[in-house]
Parts: structure tokens; sequence; C-alpha cells
């Protein structure tokens, strides 16, 4: 299934953790990018018929009305309106998301809305530089609420100093808010980000503990953990990620985006100034081929937890791969089904190793 993905750089303030293309930036710029980004569309229309939408970011609900209007218009106008996509997602932050920003989004028919959380502790909250309280998340998310009734909530485990009761605390209260759909991320502190220039490290032992009561919380509580960080109630499983993870093709619009079209992987430059005055936003394209391009379709594949049935071209290349990573029980065969062991699901880069090169 066809997706089309939209970047919006910008957010309110840089959190400490992220390594996202995303800037503070005037409100000047933003309107240069939207008029840029309107122009991409145009030109790329052609290349696909997408059959989902994403917008993400950054933080697409920092746009004002009128340029979220300007977007969707141009969407609209050469990929068709959105409330035919089979689903059309957009992302949020509650610092940003007001009334008539709901309304707008509601009025092009939007499916589903992403919200960034975290976490409900204003105090892990504050050391990981996030904009926004809990209290101000509950009163936009009530409101949210009464727009849409299929809303992600993004969480992340093991921030700084966290102990497992309290994350074990946080989770339960995020079920409790009934949202529909839950991606959940291990903290990563790379270098560069404020909590990696503070000294900051993470702790994986606890992170692995953290993960595995998150997933028997949420699985007591009715969700399906369809993929290794998102969990989703019945009917409510994100298509457009899931297109992704069954290396299908997509079309990536804005800065830093990447598209996946007949084979060819390429990404936008991630450079503003040169996004906003070349023609040509590629910075880097490749084929895929061989090995390479088995190994990264099983890799994506693996991510989702029912598994997927090998080609008769990956058990050439990979079989020895899979026989020893059966043995050593981090993969197994459900029926014709190939896929993570409950083990495997935790040591998953241990996996994907066997399928990178070199090989
Ligand atoms: S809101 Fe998201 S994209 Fe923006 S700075 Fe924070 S983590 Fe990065």
């Amino acid at each position: 299934m066809n997706g089309l993905y939209i970047h919006i750089p910008f957010c309110v303030s840089k959190c400490f953790y992220c390594n996202f293309v995303s800037f503070k930036t005037p409100l000047s710029l933003q309107k240069e990018y939207i008029k840029e980004l309107c122009a991409e569309i145009k030109n790329k229309k052609k290349l696909m018929k997408p059959k989902t939408l994403y917008i993400g970011g950054g933080t697409p609900s920092i746009l004002t009305p009128k340029l979220l209007e300007e977007l969707f218009k141009a969407i609209e106008k050469n990929f068709g309106p959105i409330k035919n996509f089979k689903e059309s997602t957009i992302e949020a932050n509650v610092e940003s998301l007001t009334p008539a920003k709901l309304d707008l989004f509601k009025k092009y028919g939007f499916t589903r809305l992403s919200l960034g959380l975290q976490s409900p502790d204003n105090k892990y909250l504050k050391i990981i530089g996030r904009a926004h309280t809990f209290e101000r998340f509950l009163k936009v998310y009530a409101l949210a609420k009464k727009y849409f009734e299929n809303i992600n909530i993004d969480l992340i485990a093991n921030l700084p100093r966290q102990t497992l009761a309290e994350f074990s605390k946080g989770v339960k209260k995020v079920i409790s808010l009934k949202p529909k759909h839950i991606s959940l991320y291990a903290l990563e502190i790379e270098e560069g980000c404020v909590l990696y220039q503070k000294g900051f490290s993470t702790d994986d032992d606890l992170c692995l503990k953290m993960l595995k009561t998150a997933a028997a919380l949420l699985e007591n509580a009715g969700f399906k953990q369809y993929e290794i960080s998102n969990f989703a109630r019945k009917g409510k499983k994100s298509l457009h990620n899931i297109n992704y993870w069954k290396s299908g093709s997509y079309l990536g619009l804005g800065l830093a985006a990447s598209s996946y079209l007949k084979g060819v992987r390429s990404t936008n430059t991630a450079d503003l100034r040169t996004y906003l005055t070349q023609k040509n936003k590629t910075a880097f394209s490749e084929k895929l081929k061989g090995k390479a391009k088995e190994g990264e379709k099983i890799i994506l594949a693996l991510r989702m937890l029912d598994g997927f049935k090998p080609t008769k071209k990956m058990l050439q290349l990979f079989k020895e791969d899979f026989d020893i990573l059966i043995k050593q029980k981090l993969l197994i065969y459900k029926k014709e089904k190939l896929a993570l062991t409950e083990q495997g699901k935790y040591l998953a880069n241990q996996v994907f190793r066997y399928f990178v090169e070199p090989f």
C-alpha cells in the first residue's frame, strides 16, 4: 500500500534527547518552508498514488491554521481529498494544539491523531526538556478526544534516573486515558544531544525490565503488541507504518524526508537553506540490490511480531542465518511465518546484525 509522508521540521524548543531533524524557527521561515513544500508536492505528484498519509515532524501542530490549510489544500490539489485516504495521521504536541487546529484536522477528514507525551510525570518531562506538563496534556487530550476516536500516545522508557516503579505507574496512568494506540520507545542518548552533554547514560538491564513490564501491562489492558515498539487496540494498527515494515513504496516530502520508490531509496537534504533554494532536493539515493536488499526487507519484516513468510530468495541467501537464530531461540517458525521469539523481541538488534552488511 503506497504511503505519503510529509515532514514539518519545526518545534517550540529542542528536547534534550532529540536527534530528529527539527528546530525552532521564526514564522517567516515557516512560511517560506510551506511554500517550498507545496511546490515539491506539485513537482512530485506523479511519482505515486498514495493510500495513506502521515504528516510528522518535528511538530506539525506548530504551524498556524493558515499555513496548515495551505499545506492541506496543496495535498488535496495534487493527491485528492484527504478524507479519501485509507488512513491519514497528523502528529501534534499539546503546547501548540488549539481548538482551531483540531477544527481544521476534522474539516479535512484526518482519521488519526498522534500526540507526544513521553511521560506522565512532570519531573521527567523537565529532565528531558519537554515543553509541556502532564496537566496541559490532560486538558488538550480531553479536547482532542472530542474530535478523534483514534489517538496514539508516544511514550519513552528508561528516562534518566527513572525507577521501574515510577515507569510502571506512568504506563498505568496512560492506559487509564484509554488511547487506541501507544508507541513505546526506549530512550537513546546519542552524541550531540543535551542529555549526552550533561553526562547522562542509559541502563540496559533496567530498560529491558521496563519494556517487559510495559508489554505485560498493555497486553493485560487489551492492547496487542504488533510491532517491537507499537501497541494497538483491535483494528487500530497504523496502516501507514505497516507499509514501511512490509517494504512497500512510500514518497517522503519535505526536509530530510526519505522515499522508497521502485527499489530506489532516496533522502532529501537535511539542510534548510539548500531545501529552500534548490529544485533538486535529493541528498542521497541508492538502488538496493541482492543480499543487501533482501536483508533490509527481513529486518523490517521481523519488526512485525506476527513475522513474515520468507521468499525463496531470502531462504537461498540467509537460510544458515535463520537456522543459527532459531537454534539460539531468537527466531521461531509460527506455521510458515518466521518471527522473533519472546526473547528475540528484546534482543532484536542482535538478530538484525545477521542481515546487514558486511554479512
Ligand atoms: S518535539 Fe519531537 S521532534 Fe521536536 S524537539 Fe522534541 S523530540 Fe524532537
